[in-house]
């Protein structure tokens, strides 16, 4: 049987089966009680469990074993990563709590820089808890499974937890000068989203305490679009004065507020396409004026502090060097349920403990966890010259 041939990937009825697929077909040939646990709960079996499976003379694990030797060698020169595992996620474990630090097997995959999640629909997941299912059937379920197989970076559920137990005060400056804080939550809601967006725009290469002092002189001047068209550049400039790039963002305040008045009745753009179209609206902004300003999830907001962090704990698959390339990275794997989230805490987290230059990692309670910060305290300076991720 090719199960114990793993090199022949072609079946008899002439499918070509990927590594992965064959690996899954290990498991779902497994008729154990840990095979089920597998696929029930999620778990990822690790080298060491299947050993100890085997040691336990369970002939199904001694042939994973056995397996995973055999698949494992092709995938280390091809994903130029070691000891990469394979882990099923059904849609009910992508709701499972972070594993526990503490488990026999967490030396294992410490040093592990990710794995591969392959994600299925419930008929799929159905299909592999059908141990009798013929082989004809599992090819169909795992062809599904191979297309939407997608990494995850090693204990990020952990280093989240952690991250938000370290910004449990929200007591840094986004969580009182942020986008969603300065502007006037009183006002009609055309005008706060206006808000809104003159405040994601007035930030760019700007401190927070700064952006928010030039949205309150805005305020106080009258920051409506009428009003705003109003006002000449230098006493535009006045207001804003000492945000970063101020003479061009007097510009872009301008001619975007006279296209709000000309083409959306004062109101703002509700898509991120038309957003990205005004003078000096990015991609990172777009996204965040519409979860702040229409309460809607379209991305993940990636400034620096996000791009900065996330590359530091490895949770993109390679390293980046522009944030449009992290988030893309990060909206390939995080839960969209947490992308509205996740800009604030490591925004926060970014202005007040993993800083960009001599970030706290001695204080960082994802020391542990974190290759940079690893590194950062194993070498007192870390590994390599950078001190954060290259800009283009
Ligand atoms: S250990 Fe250091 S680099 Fe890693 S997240 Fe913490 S502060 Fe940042």
């Amino acid at each position: 049987m090719f199960l114990r041939q793993p090199a022949a990937l072609t079946l008899k009825t002439g499918n070509t089966l990927s590594r992965e697929n064959l690996l899954i077909l290990y498991f779902k040939s497994m008729n154990s009680k840990a095979a089920s646990s597998y696929f029930q709960g999620g778990k990822r079996l690790t080298r060491s469990q299947a050993k100890l499976l085997a040691s336990q003379d369970h002939p199904s694990a001694t042939a994973f074993t056995e397996a995973v030797a055999e698949i494992r060698k092709p995938q280390i020169s091809k994903l130029k990563r070691p000891h990469l595992p394979v882990r099923y996620e059904s849609a009910a474990t992508s709701q499972l709590p972070p594993p526990k630090k503490s488990s026999s097997n967490s030396d294992d995959t410490d040093s592990k820089p990710g794995s591969l999640t392959l994600k299925s629909n419930s008929k799929a997941g159905a299909k592999a808890n059908n141990n009798g299912a013929p082989v004809a059937q599992q090819d169909e379920g795992d062809k599904e499974m191979s297309k939407t197989a997608v990494w995850d970076p090693s204990h990020w559920r952990e280093m989240l937890e952690l991250i938000r137990e370290m910004r449990k005060e929200k007591d840094a400056p986004v969580d009182s000068m942020g986008a969603e804080k300065i502007g006037d939550h009183d006002a009609e809601p055309k005008v706060y989203r206006y808000h809104v967006l003159l405040s994601l725009l007035l930030s760019s290469q700007t401190k927070d305490q700064v952006t928010s002092a030039a949205m309150m002189a805005l305020r106080n001047h009258g920051c409506t679009v009428d009003n705003i068209l109003k006002t000449s550049d230098k006493k535009l400039g006045e207001l804003i004065y000492p945000v970063g790039f101020w003479k061009k963002k007097i510009d872009y305040i301008k001619r975007t507020t006279q296209i709000l008045k000309d083409k959306y009745n004062r109101d703002i753009p509700a898509t991120i396409e038309e957003l990205v179209k005004l003078p000096g609206i990015g991609p990172k902004m777009a996204h965040i004026i519409m979860d702040v300003g229409w309460n809607k999830v379209t991305g993940i907001g990636v400034d620096t502090h996000v791009h900065r962090i996330t590359n530091r704990l490895k949770w993109v698959q390679k390293p980046t060097t522009a944030p449009e390339e992290t988030r893309k990275g990060l909206e390939g794997w995080l839960p969209r349920e947490l992308w509205s989230e996740v800009n604030v805490l490591l925004v926060g987290f970014g202005q007040q403990t993993c800083l960009p230059v001599n970030p706290k990692c001695s204080e960082c309670l994802c020391k542990d966890l974190c290759p940079y910060g690893r590194s950062a305290l194993r070498y007192k300076s870390p590994k390599g010259k950078e001190s954060s991720p290259r800009k283009k």
